[in-house]
């Protein structure tokens, strides 16, 4: 594919504020676009003693380095200006992230936004910071304040790299932090480019660190690093617990964003329209590669056939293509053994004695790229494997239901618990859904929309933590407790006795 941006020949680690030089040998892997299949750059993956340079280097930013010591106003001033220069460069990233993960180029545009607020929204939170003062205990006075925590280890997934990488990062530089970023080993190359504008727009070497490689390599050596003081980590479930249990043992805390097979209930009572709206965007928009997608749609008995048969027929014409094309719907999947495991889920549904509605195959006259055609199936019951695994692409499970109660029950009945949809217009059962659903976000008559400043994380196997103003002031600092006696206090003289 060509376009009108510089791709890296060669993408490698940038530590302490420069990219480093490959040196002759080294682990490489092939950095491919997944709409044409071909090969856009090589990725030199960080070994060992790669990712130890990188924790030095955020360690010596940490510790001795300009960030943390810098007054708020002048950090502040540095995030407002990356959220600037995110905006200035939208193009640029746009083009890099779409040419290596397939996601239409639109789409990327709003987050490479949305990246941009994070560092605004991060800067103010961090400048508005709160502590606490004690006068309970009498001739005393007690103050709390926060501090930086030290130097973090962030892991993001290929899915979003931008919005959720720089999720990551903006949480926790903004209070003075440092960092060692390691991306999806399959995304690697708005990356890059996001860590360089990064130091264009003034951040201090060693602030944030990257490094790239495969996950049991490289984001295991971060991981493990005894230079490390706490984990962020974006990615699917499984690797999450590896991540929790290997950080356990050094007590790193983490921060866990994981997987999720959330409910999209619609009630007789909706506005089916809207419903419909975002029952479609809830699964098939970013190629159905999202973690908040409401994979699994229950609809009312009395509404169903209608409600399934609009959803199938708006299915089939949405736009497949380019994603490099403004007007692309849904672009491939992001790399080719993603589209085999997606796939094969299709089988799955047979196997298991559900009726595939559309899709569940290639599209037709896409020779090349990891295309699939937007896919729903009709599942018998939420024990079934595509009720409760999280397949990750535009594969849309349909239950059945008749009350309100076996909704919700249906809705829990899962070990995910990231979000939640709920589409109705009786007042009763919005309410009742929105107190017994087990989620860390419901929606509620709308689409995923983020208010940045409110929690988000999830319940059960969907993550440890959340993301968000109060929660991640509370995970990226350390509370301190200092206590005065207001006049000269009474001490226990040890030893004075004549
Ligand atoms: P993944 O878990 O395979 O990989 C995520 C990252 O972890 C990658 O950078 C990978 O290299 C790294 N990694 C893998 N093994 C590691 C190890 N042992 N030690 C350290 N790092 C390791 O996830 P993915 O396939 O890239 O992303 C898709 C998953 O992410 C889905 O499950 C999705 O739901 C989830 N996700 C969650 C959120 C959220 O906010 N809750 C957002 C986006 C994606």
């Amino acid at each position: 594919m060509n376009g009108s941006f510089r791709v890296p020949e060669l993408v490698t680690s940038l530590i302490d504020g420069a990219p480093v030089p490959p040196g002759s040998d080294g682990h490489d892997l092939p950095v491919i676009c997944p709409a044409t299949e071909e090969r856009v750059s090589v990725l030199r993956e960080a070994d060992a003693a790669e990712v130890d340079a990188a924790v030095r280097a955020a360690r010596r930013a940490f510790d001795a380095g300009p960030w943390p010591r810098m007054t708020l106003e002048a950090r502040k001033d540095i995030l407002y200006r990356i959220r600037d220069v995110l905006r200035a460069r939208t193009e640029e990233l746009a083009w890099l992230e779409c040419l290596n993960t397939g996601l239409p180029i639109a789409r990327i545009r709003e987050q490479v936004g949305r990246a941009a607020r994070n560092f605004e929204l991060f800067a103010e939170v961090a400048s508005t910071m709160k502590g606490e003062t004690y006068t309970g205990l009498e001739g005393y006075l007690t103050y709390v304040t926060r501090e930086p925590k030290g130097v973090g280890a962030l892991i993001a997934p290929w899915n979003a790299p931008i919005a959720l990488a720089s999720m990551r990062v903006a949480t926790c530089i903004a209070f003075g932090n440092t960092c060692v970023l390691k991306p999806s080993e399959y995304t690697p190359v708005s990356m890059l480019r996001m860590v360089e504008l990064f130091h264009e727009a003034g951040l201090p070497a060693g602030v944030v660190n990257l490094v790239n490689g495969r996950g049991s390599v490289t984001g295991a050596a971060l991981v493990a690093h005894p230079g490390i003081d706490m984990v962020g980590f974006t990615g699917g479930t499984h690797t999450g617990a590896a991540i929790m249990a290997a950080a356990g043992r050094h007590l790193k805390p983490c921060i866990l964003e994981l997987g999720g097979k959330s409910a999209n209930i619609i009630h007789p009572s909706a506005d089916l329209d809207r419903a419909l709206d975002g029952a479609l965007a809830g699964i098939y928009s970013n190629n159905g590669q999202q973690c908040l997608a409401g994979s699994r749609i229950l609809v009312q008995r009395g509404i169903a056939d209608e409600f399934i048969r609009r959803f199938v027929e708006r299915g089939r014409r949405i736009r497949i293509g380019d994603p490099m094309d403004s007007a692309t719907e849904l672009g491939p999947l992001a790399f080719a053994d993603h589209l085999r495991r997606v796939l094969s889920y299709v089988d799955v549904a047979r196997a298991e004695g559900a009726e595939v509605l559309t899709g569940g195959r290639r599209p037709p006259g896409f020779g090349r790229g990891y295309y699939l055609e937007p896919t729903a199936v009709l599942a018998r019951d939420n024990a079934s494997r595509v009720c409760q695994e999280e397949i990750f692409g535009p594969f849309a499970t349909f239950l059945v239901y008749d009350t309100i109660d076996e909704a919700i029950a249906i809705a829990n009945d899962t070990p995910f618990g990231l979000v939640a949809y709920v589409w109705a217009g009786d007042l009763d059962v919005v309410m009742r859904a929105s107190r017994e659903l087990k989620a860390g976000t419901i929606w509620v008559n709308t689409g995923m929309v983020r208010e940045l400043r409110a929690p988000f994380g999830g319940y059960r196997q969907s993550g440890v933590g959340r993301d968000g103003a109060t929660s991640s002031v509370e995970f990226f600092t350390e509370q301190k407790t200092t206590t005065i006696p207001v006049a000269p206090a009474p001490l226990p003289r040890l030893g004075s006795a004549q």
